[in-house]
């Protein structure tokens, strides 16, 4: 079912700026102060069993004034929503039993509100309050791609974290109103690929956006986990941090895939006004669920590929449809047969339907999405379906050489 957006919802965009030069003294007490403000706040909170900013305010404020006497109030109260923070993370597994060691933040780092810093977009200067009487500017490195979001006057700025060799900046603005669409872009999601159709005035193609290197990224760092477990058997704590380590740059590596994936369909979409269909990972609710939509499921590179491109999607207005994927793979899309032999790399119907299997699954999403076919008569029809061509969004060679921020596409690639 397409999803409507009535009101408009409010979408935030972190940006990490490098600094330039040292980091200020005055910036580094700083947060110093605010980790001990913050580990303080916890340990009161956790005393006094309250997790809400407010309410470690009203316990905590007067006392951490008297401790820190010269911190900013702002950076003082933002401080307690760091802690409120850590402890409802802290609450969530508290259901597993007591807990034996109070968290301790380690991170040196600091939380500023947006009433509480000063940004001139015009030189990328942060001028940030330290105490009464005593600021620190702070110079950003800008990148072109800095410039895009300090020079958008429809952004506002949302609170800053202070690192100790980078700021990160929070951009807000409230959705756009997503155009109307004019084709359509339907994709099915698969381990090494997103396949489907895109459907136009002039026919339907095949269309495909490869990343056939996330599957061997996950599967080499699944093989160094295994074996660090094995050769530091000996010293778990040891073992968990090289692991949590492989962990997170495993995630870094596919993510940053995503996001050149994401950006090669959602340009491609906006520049033919496409609708893009997705299958509805959640849309299962009370079905009986098979082992091959467990997988799907619990697959995360998949669910992290479309939170981002309906992120990306709804920030720049591009509509974004959700459909059922129930029987998906195994539907002819023309006569309605299910088939349930084991299928090939093709599918084929006995009504004479032939078409890639992943492909076919992708015409199966859009003729759920658009059952009527869609505004102004466009619909899929086998006789304009050109099975002999496979537009190509993105595939991570062509998209690395062609331009380092992955927004480059070809078309009409022939297989
Ligand atoms: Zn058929």
């Amino acid at each position: 079912m397409p999803i409507a957006r009535s009101s408009p919802l409010m979408l935030h965009r972190a940006v990490v700026f490098h600094i330039h030069g040292e980091l200020p003294f005055e910036a580094r007490m700083l947060m110093e102060d605010f980790r001990l403000a913050v580990n303080s706040a916890i340990r009161a909170g956790l005393h006094a069993k309250v997790t809400s900013r407010n309410a470690l305010t009203k316990l905590a404020y007067k006392d951490f004034r008297i401790e820190h006497p010269n911190m900013y109030a702002q950076h003082l109260v933002s401080s307690f929503e760091v802690a409120g923070s850590v402890l409802k993370n802290l609450r969530r597994r508290w259901g597993k039993g007591p807990i034996h060691r109070i968290p301790y933040v380690r991170r040196l780092m600091m939380k500023a509100e947006n009433q509480a810093y000063k940004l001139d977009r015009e030189n990328g200067v942060v001028d940030l309050p330290i105490r009464a009487g005593c600021h620190v500017k702070l110079r950003l490195v800008l990148s072109d791609y800095h410039r895009i979001f300090l020079n958008d006057k429809s952004l506002s700025l949302g609170s800053l974290t202070l690192l100790p060799d980078r700021v990160i900046i929070a951009f807000r603005k409230s959705a756009p109103r997503p155009y109307t669409p004019e084709t359509a872009l339907s994709l099915d999601t698969n381990e090494r690929s997103l396949d489907g159709v895109f459907l136009s005035k002039g026919g339907s193609t095949p269309v495909q956006a490869a990343f056939p290197d996330v599957a061997v990224i996950q599967a080499r760092h699944h093989n160094r986990r295994k074996r660090l477990q094995k050769t530091k058997a000996h010293d778990r704590r040891t073992s968990r941090r090289l692991c949590n380590k492989e962990g997170r740059r495993e995630r870094c590596r596919i993510e940053y895939r995503m996001h050149q994936v994401a950006n090669a369909v959602l340009s491609f979409a906006e520049e033919h006004r496409a609708a893009v269909v997705l299958e509805d990972l959640n849309g299962m609710i009370g079905r009986k669920r098979g082992k091959s939509f467990n997988r799907r499921l619990s697959s995360w590179p998949r669910r992290k590929l479309h939170n981002i491109i309906e992120y990306k999607a709804a920030w720049n207005g591009v509509p974004v449809i959700k459909a059922d994927p129930y029987n998906s793979s195994r539907r002819c899309p023309i006569c309605g047969r299910i088939k349930h032999s084991r299928m090939g790399a093709e599918f084929d119907c006995e009504c004479g339907w032939r078409a890639d299997r992943h492909v076919n699954a992708g015409i199966n999403l859009l003729q759920t999405a658009f059952p009527e076919g869609m505004a102004g008569g466009l619909r899929f029809s086998p006789g304009a379906f050109q099975h002999d061509v496979m537009m190509i969004l993105y595939d991570p060679e062509m998209g690395a050489r062609s331009e380092p921020n992955g927004t480059s596409q070809s078309m009409g690639r022939s297989l």
